[in-house]
């Protein structure tokens, strides 16, 4: 192939891009050798170091050939794309872990693709003519090929600047923000490699680097965690629009140029990333799970018409005017199931207890997502993917970690009393369950006495959520047991707030659930005043979800059958969340009130209102919205 040299000269493999007619832009071919390279060199012992250039001044790499995807994608072939991203992804995951040093020399640019090939390895040079860029969202894309990562590592917000402006980074922008570690001459360059040839010790590049002028990155810094410190890009967007200063024009300029999905994905996907668990992999499923789906529901089609195929920069992006609805964030992040990204062999042992509604669906996406998992449940359900076992013990025995998703905490107490001795020393036990607090902190002291690990981790989002792996989860444990829990937690949802000690999880629940009775019961019985008020449910639904009387009850989940989302409204009210786990759960928070002697008269009053329902007025086994119904048969008396 004339596009890459590889060759070995010395102790090092050499790795030559040499298209510099197109920027040494990457091809699939161009992914392949090298990764076939690499695997050769991994037990060749003559070569020592793998060092990786580009010829021509103007580039070292400038991104994937993204001409080759639109011709498929556009013909409805998906999985040509998703399959050079899935191969190209296991290059920059090899390059990053690969057991000798990989030395990339970072002339003119380095953008995208070329980030994920020249920005991984070990040592990463720069000189004057460097510009590095994860450009992606100019196209449609997230920032890929494990550029999240250094996104998400970079100082403050930067990364969020970055990946949603595609700003250009010079040498020391680039060692600043973690893309690069070391500035040499671009004179010296030739006789660095020739050393690194000869030698296969990279203890040269250290003496031959010295330090750029600051670049103007570090100065912007305040302007950039100021306005890049919102959850959302809306949060964003709304700050830059409220300043008049040349950073927030410039800014915003950049900003207008990108897919609005894409950057909204940015920034969720670097929040989710952000924390203790981090790693290479993670980011780069994260990234996968919206490449993957960039051509069929992405603007990645209309990115690549506008910029090289039609070439008038005028994208009709899908949400233009920026507001991206959170929905829509989430589903281009979802997990992709059986289609995730494999890294080989990163497979955990889990035991799934409590295969109901929720764990059902909880357990087959650990599975899909190639865990082995083993579960049990006394009604004998099971779910797809996962080994049945006979008992509780059985499938806790000898596993990494337990998971369980039971009614309640007699249950809980029940259950854990069998597996605690069955568990190996060093596993984890994550109850997902909603139980009462005093119950989640006696289960966490009986396992961390047996050397065992344990979160308290009850979610949020429902069945829906469950399966479609976007449940939130409030977690209460040590810190190591929350580490060793979160990328389990990644799969099966989209948030883990770790809330503090054993308890916190289930605290923070039942907080969360007393509002939500409270506010369910309050838009039900809105809607049936307004019913007799003569005033039409859809009116009501448009004024209030996008008024101060908006909620999750009203604008995502609305007890009024054929009214905003689809809901168990639209079900006949089937559950759901059933109104007797409500009832449940609003016993949990007025039991654990009067523990600690706190004033909760509207969650008392919900909690009576829903025993009434669930006990005398036929609620049992409807979900917990058919309070509507239930209110409009009723007046006043
Ligand atoms: P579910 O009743 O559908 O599932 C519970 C499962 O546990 C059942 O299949 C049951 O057979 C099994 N089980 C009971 N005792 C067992 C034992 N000793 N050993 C093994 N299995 C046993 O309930 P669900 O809707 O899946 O809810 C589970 C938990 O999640 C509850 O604590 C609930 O409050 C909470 N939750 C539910 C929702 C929801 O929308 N359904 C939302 C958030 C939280």
């Amino acid at each position: 192939m004339t596009d890459i040299s590889i060759r070995i000269i010395g102790h090092a493999g050499r790795i030559t891009l040499q298209r510099p007619q197109a920027l040494n832009a990457m091809t699939y071919e161009m992914c392949l050798a090298i990764e076939a390279a690499l695997d050769t060199w991994r037990d060749d012992d003559t070569v020592a170091v793998v060092v990786l250039d580009a010829e021509g001044d103007r580039a070292f790499c400038s991104g994937g050939d993204i001409a080759e995807l639109y011709a498929t994608g556009t013909k409805g072939d998906y999985a040509y794309g998703q399959k050079f991203w899935a191969d190209e992804y296991r290059l920059n995951h090899k390059i990053f872990h690969y057991p000798k040093p990989v030395i990339s020399f970072l002339q003119g640019f380095t953008m995208g693709g070329g980030v994920g090939i020249g920005c991984h390895g070990s040592h990463r040079v720069v000189g004057d003519s460097s510009q590095i860029a994860m450009p992606e969202c100019g196209i449609g894309l997230v920032p890929d090929v494990g550029g999240s990562l250094m996104l998400a590592l970079a100082p403050g917000q930067l990364g969020e600047y970055l990946g949603t402006t595609a700003a250009r980074m010079n040498a020391s922008d680039a060692i600043f923000a973690g893309f690069a570690d070391h500035y040499v001459d671009e004179a010296h360059w030739p006789a660095l490699i020739a050393t690194l040839e000869a030698t296969g010790d990279t203890g040269c590049i250290s003496k031959a680097a010295t330090s750029p002028a600051p670049g103007p990155l570090q100065a912007a810094m305040p302007d950039i965690d100021r306005h890049f410190h919102g959850v959302s890009l809306g949060d964003v967007l709304t700050t830059l629009k409220g300043e008049d200063s040349d950073f927030a024009r410039d800014t915003l300029k950049r900003m207008s140029r990108n897919s609005p999905l894409a950057m909204a994905c940015t920034i969720e996907a670097l929040n989710r990333l952000r924390g203790p668990s981090l790693t290479l992999e993670k980011a780069l499923d994260l990234e996968y799970r919206f490449t993957a789906r960039a051509m069929e529901h992405g603007d990645f089609l209309e990115g690549i018409r506008a910029a090289i195929i039609d070439k008038d920069r005028n994208p009709k992006w899908q949400y233009a005017d920026g507001s991206v609805p959170p929905m829509a964030v989430s589903k281009m992040l979802m997990p992709l199931g059986k289609m995730a990204l494999d890294f080989g062999g990163t497979g955990m042992k889990i035991g799934f207890i409590g295969l109901g509604n929720m764990g059902a669906p909880m357990a087959a996406n650990l599975a899909k997502a190639g865990h082995e998992v083993t579960g049990f449940d006394v009604a004998g359900t099971t779910a797809e993917g996962v080994t049945s076992a006979t008992s509780a013990a059985e499938a806790a025995a000898d596993q990494d970690i337990v998971i369980t998703m039971l009614p309640n905490g007699d249950i809980l107490r029940a259950v854990a009393n069998d597996v605690i001795p069955a568990m190996k020393a060093g596993a984890t036990l994550i109850d997902c369950s909603t139980v009462d607090v005093e119950s989640a902190r006696a289960v966490a002291a009986q396992a961390e006495v047996t050397g065992l690990g344990c979160v308290d981790a009850p979610v949020s989002g429902g069945i829906g959520g469950a399966a479609g792996g976007t449940l939130t989860f409030m977690a209460g444990g040590t810190q190591a047991a929350f580490d060793a829990a979160k990328p389990l937690f990644d799969i099966m949802g989209q948030k883990a707030v770790h809330c503090g000690d054993a308890g916190a999880g289930q605290a923070a629940k039942i907080c969360n659930n007393m509002i939500l009775g409270a506010t369910m019961i309050a838009t039900c019985e809105a809607f049936a005043l307004a019913d007799k008020l003569g005033l039409a449910r859809d009116k009501m639904f448009d004024v209030v979800s996008t008024s101060s009387g908006y909620s999750w009850t009203m604008n995502a989940y609305c007890p009024a059958p054929g009214v905003g989302p689809t809901s168990p409204a639209d079900n006949d009210y089937q559950p759901g969340f059933a109104a007797e786990l409500m009832l449940k759960d609003l016993g949990l928070s007025q039991q654990a009130a009067e523990a600690v002697d706190a004033d909760t008269p509207m969650g008392q009053r919900a909690l009576e209102l829903y025993q009434q329902f669930v006990e005398n007025e036929g609620g049992k086994g409807k979900d917990f919205s058919a309070m509507l119904p239930r209110f409009f048969a009723r007046g006043r008396g």
